[in-house]
C-alpha cells in the first residue's frame, strides 16, 4: 500500500479500496459500478450504498429446489440444474435470425434450450459445463420434447457453495435507468457482503426490543436476500408468500420505521403548534353574535352548533387554531365558515380562504359574497388569470387591509401576497394541500387560525396522517328534512328513461342538472359537448323549457348571471361542466343527470350528487355511464347506486385507487413510501402514532443521546423531504 496515494483519495473511496463500504459511500465507488453508471443511477435518485439498499425488490423467487429434467411440464416455470452435452444452431441470413441451442441432460432427461439472436454465446458455453437454468417450459415445435426459449442461465463453477442468481430465494428489482435486475442483484449482493455493519439504528432501542423489530442493517439484509427459515414445503411458500406481499418481518420492521417517522413529525408540528403564541385577543362580544345570527337563514343543527363552538374556543385561546372541519357533502360547512371568518372580522382581523382550483375559488367567492350580503365586507377575489392592473389593485387593497376577507387559489400563497393582519385562514381541501402548503399560507400572517374544510370524508386511516398535526372537528347530522337521494346507473339505451324523469321533475316544478365532466378547463371537446347538448335540447328535446348553459370559460359576471337565474327558479334546467361541483346549492333542484359518469372519480361523482337532495323533496341522481372493459369504473357506478354514505365511498375509492391517487399525487405533501401501505398497514400507523407520542415524551423528560440521534434524524428527513423545518 502507498500512503500516500491513499490520503490524497477520499476518504469512502479509500475504504471500498479495502474492501469496507459505508451507507454514505457514493456509489461509484461500488466494485461493478463505474463513473457511467452511477451517473446513470444519480439521475434516478440513487447516489450512496445507503439509497441503493433502500431500492427494495418488488418480488422473489425462490431458486432453492432443483428441478430433475424428467419431472418438467408444459409452460411452468422452473429451475433447474444439468450439463451440456450437446452445442448448435444456425443462422438464417435471409431471414435476419440466428439461433443458438444447446442440448443439456440431468441423470432423468434432457431438455433443449434455444437462444434467439445472441450468436455470441456460441464463446459462453463449452459442453461438460453446469448451468443453472431458470425459465418457462414450452413444447418444443421443431423437435420432439421440451424446451427453454432465452432462459436465465447461470454456469455452476466446480466449487462455488453460494451462488448470487440461484439456489436461494433470489430478488427481483425494477430496473434502474438501464440497469436490470440480475446487475443489480449483484451489485447489491457484493454491497451487503462487504458493508461495514451499522450499529446507530433510526428506531429507538426500546422499541426494536419491545415490538420485536429486526435492526436495520439485518432487515435491509434480509429483504435483498431473504432466507427462509421453514423447512416444510407449506411452510415455504407461506414465507414465500409473505415475502412478495412485502410482509415478512423485515418488511414490517420497515414499514413501522416509515411510519414511525412520519408520525414522530407531525408530533412534532402538533407540539410546535401548542408552544405558538398569539399576540391578539379575540373577543365575542354582543356585536359579534348579532353579525353571526344576521346571516343565518336558518336555525344551525346541533352538529353545526357544536362545532363552532370548538372554532370560536379556538380562536379566543392563546394558541393559534389548526382545525379540520369535517363533514359530508351537504352537512353545512359553509355556514360554519363564514361564521368563523365573521368573528375574525369583527374583530378588526383579516381572512383568507384558499381553494385547490380557479372555480372553486369562484365558487366560494360567489357564496360568500351572497351569505355575508347582510354585513356587507369588502371581499376580493385572486387567481391567477387576473389582469395585471386588476391584480395590482387586489393585492394592495390586500395590504392596505381594505379588504376584509380574501379568496384565492394557491395564487394566496406566493410571493408578494401581504396582509395587513390575516388572522384567519380557511383551506378548502380536497386533499390537494399537504402540510406544507398549509404552512406556507401560515407563514403570511402572524401565527394565524387555520380552519381546513374537507368535501370529502377521510377514512380515519389516512386522516390520522394526513391531518395528525390538526384537532378534528366533525359535522355528523344533516340539516333536518332530508332524503336520502335515490341513484340509478342507466346506459345510452335508457335516454327514453332520462328524458321521462326530466319532464316529471319539471312538471313537479322542480329544476334538474346535466353534468358533463371536463377533465381540463381547456379541453375543447368537452366543453363542445355541453354546448352542443344545450343547444340539443334547447332546440330539439325540450324546446319548451329553459336551460341554461354554465362552463368554465364564460366570464364571473356570466356565471354568477346564469347561477343567480338557476337559483331563482328561472331556469328548470341547468347544463354544465363539473364547475358545479361545489358550492352551488339550489334546494329547489331535485334530478341530477351525470353524463359520461364512468369518467368521473368516486369523490366527484360523490361531490356532484350532493348538489341535490338539499331540500324537502325526494331526490334523484341518474348517472349515465359506459364502463367498457374498466372494472374500476363498473365498480365505482355500482357503489354509487348503493349508498350515499360518504366514509364508505371514500374508504371504496381509496381502495381502488391506492391512497397516493386518493389525495393528488404530488402536491398531497405525503411522502411516498417504499414499504407502507396506509390501507393495509392501517394498524401499524396507529400503533407508530402512539408510539411516536411516546418517543417524544421521553425526548422531553429524559433525553439520552441515543434519542437525541433520532430526532435529530427525522428533523433532517423531514427537511429533505418536505423542506419543513421542525422546531426543538
Ligand atoms: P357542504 O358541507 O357540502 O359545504 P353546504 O354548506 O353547501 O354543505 O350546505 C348544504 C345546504 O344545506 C345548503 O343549502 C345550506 O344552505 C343548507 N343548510 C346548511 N345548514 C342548514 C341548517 N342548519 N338547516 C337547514 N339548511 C341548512
Ligand atoms: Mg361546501
Amino acid at each position: 500500500m502507498k500512503p500516500n496515494i491513499m490520503q490524497s483519495m477520499p476518504r469512502a473511496s479509500a475504504e471500498a479500496a479495502s474492501g469496507t463500504l459505508r451507507l454514505d459511500t457514493p456509489v461509484q465507488f461500488v466494485k461493478g459500478i463505474g463513473p457511467r453508471r452511477s451517473e446513470m443511477m444519480s439521475a434516478h435518485g440513487v447516489r450512496t450504498v445507503a439509497d441503493l439498499l433502500d431500492y427494495p425488490p418488488f418480488r422473489y423467487e425462490d431458486r432453492t429446489q432443483f428441478r430433475p429434467l424428467a419431472s418438467l411440464r408444459d409452460s411452468e416455470w422452473v429451475l433447474t440444474r444439468a450439463e451440456i452435452c450437446n452445442i448448435g444452431g444456425f443462422d438464417s441470413h435471409r431471414r435476419r435470425i440466428s439461433i443458438f441451442e444447446m442440448l443439456v441432460r440431468d441423470g432423468t432427461g434432457s431438455v433443449r434450450l434455444k437462444f434467439f439472436n445472441q450468436p455470441y454465446l456460441r464463446h459462453v458455453y463449452r459442453s461438460g459445463m453446469k448451468l443453472v437454468i431458470y425459465g418457462q417450459v414450452r413444447r418444443d415445435t421443431y423437435a420432439r420434447g421440451l424446451c427453454f426459449m432465452n432462459p436465465e442461465c447461470e454456469i455452476l463453477e466446480e466449487e462455488a457453495g453460494s451462488s448470487v442468481h440461484s439456489g436461494r430465494v433470489v430478488p427481483i428489482y425494477r430496473k434502474l435507468g438501464e440497469l436490470r435486475t440480475r446487475m443489480l442483484r449483484q451489485i447489491v449482493y457484493r454491497i451487503l457482503a462487504n458493508l461495514r455493519p451499522e450499529t446507530a439504528d433510526p428506531l429507538p432501542s426500546y422499541l426494536l426490543k419491545q415490538l420485536r423489530l429486526l435492526p436495520r442493517y439485518k432487515a435491509l439484509a434480509q429483504i435483498h436476500f431473504p432466507e427462509l427459515r421453514s423447512m416444510s414445503p407449506e411452510g415455504r411458500v407461506k414465507e414465500m408468500e409473505q415475502l412478495n406481499n412485502g410482509l415478512s418481518p423485515a418488511h414490517k420492521r420497515m414499514i413501522f420505521e416509515e411510519l414511525f417517522q412520519l408520525q414522530v413529525g407531525i408530533a412534532m408540528v402538533r407540539e410546535n403548534r401548542v408552544r405558538l403564541r398569539k399576540d391578539r385577543t379575540i373577543l365575542l362580544g354582543g356585536t359579534v353574535r348579532e353579525a353571526i345570527k344576521k346571516i343565518l337563514p336558518f336555525h344551525p343543527t346541533e352538529a353545526q352548533k357544536r362545532v363552532l363552538k370548538e372554532i370560536a374556543d379556538d380562536m379566543c385561546s392563546l394558541h393559534p387554531m389548526s382545525r379540520l372541519l369535517q363533514g359530508d357533502v351537504g352537512s353545512g360547512k359553509t355556514i360554519v365558515a363564514a361564521q368563523a371568518a365573521i368573528i375574525a372580522v369583527e374583530n378588526g382581523l383579516q381572512v383568507a380562504i384558499m381553494a385547490p382550483t380557479e372555480i372553486l375559488a369562484e365558487q366560494h367567492y360567489f357564496n360568500f359574497r351572497r351569505l355575508l350580503e347582510p354585513i356587507g365586507y369588502p371581499i376580493d377575489l385572486l387567481k391567477g388569470s387576473l389582469a395585471a392592473k386588476q391584480k395590482r389593485a387586489a393585492l394592495q387593497s390586500i395590504r392596505s387591509g381594505e379588504t376584509r376577507i380574501a379568496i384565492g387559489t394557491h395564487a394566496l400563497i406566493q410571493e408578494g401576497v401581504e396582509f395587513e393582519n390575516l388572522a384567519l385562514v380557511i383551506v378548502d381541501e380536497q386533499h390537494r394541500f399537504g402540510v406544507i402548503q398549509r404552512n406556507i399560507l401560515k407563514e403570511k400572517g402572524n401565527q394565524p387560525d387555520m380552519l381546513v374544510m374537507t368535501a370529502t370524508p377521510i377514512p380515519r386511516s389516512l386522516a390520522l396522517t394526513l391531518y395528525g398535526d390538526l384537532e378534528v372537528s366533525v359535522i355528523d347530522e344533516m340539516p333536518p328534512g332530508r332524503k336520502p337521494i335515490e341513484t340509478r346507473w342507466y346506459q345510452e339505451g335508457d335516454r327514453r328513461k332520462v328524458s321521462d324523469e326530466i319532464r316529471r321533475a319539471v312538471s313537479e316544478k322542480h329544476q334538474v342538472y346535466i353534468v358533463y365532466p371536463l377533465v381540463e378547463e381547456s379541453e375543447k371537446s368537452d366543453l363542445r359537448a355541453a354546448t352542443e347538448m344545450a343547444e340539443h335540447l334547447r332546440m330539439k328535446v325540450f324546446p319548451d323549457l329553459r336551460i341554461g348553459l354554465l362552463h368554465g370559460r364564460m366570464k364571473s359576471s356570466e356565471k354568477e348571471q346564469i347561477m343567480n337565474s338557476f337559483a331563482e327558479g328561472e331556469l328548470n334546467i341547468l347544463v354544465s361542466t363539473t364547475v358545479i361541483e361545489v358550492g352551488v346549492d339550489v334546494a329547489n333542484a331535485t334530478l341530477m343527470i351525470i353524463e359520461h359518469a364512468e369518467r368521473f372519480g368516486l369523490a366527484q361523482l360523490h361531490q356532484l350528487r350532493g348538489r341535490v337532495g338539499r331540500g324537502a323533496a325526494q331526490s334523484l341522481c341518474i348517472l349515465i355511464g359506459e364502463p367498457g372493459e374498466s372494472l374500476e369504473a363498473r365498480r365505482r357506478l355500482e357503489i354509487m347506486c348503493e349508498t350515499n354514505d360518504g366514509f364508505r365511498i371514500a374508504e371504496v375509492d381509496l381502495e381502488l385507487r391506492g391512497p397516493g391517487e386518493f389525495i393528488g399525487t404530488r402536491q398531497s405533501g405525503l411522502p411516498a413510501f417504499k414499504y407502507a401501505n396506509l390501507i393495509r398497514d392501517r394498524k401499524a400507523l396507529e400503533l407508530a402514532r402512539y408510539e411516536a407520542d411516546r418517543f417524544l415524551k421521553l425526548l422531553r423528560s429524559r433525553p439520552d443521546e441515543e434519542s437525541r440521534r433520532i430526532a435529530l434524524a427525522i428533523r433532517q428527513l423531514w427537511m429533505d423531504r418536505f423542506g419543513l423545518a421542525l422546531v426543538g
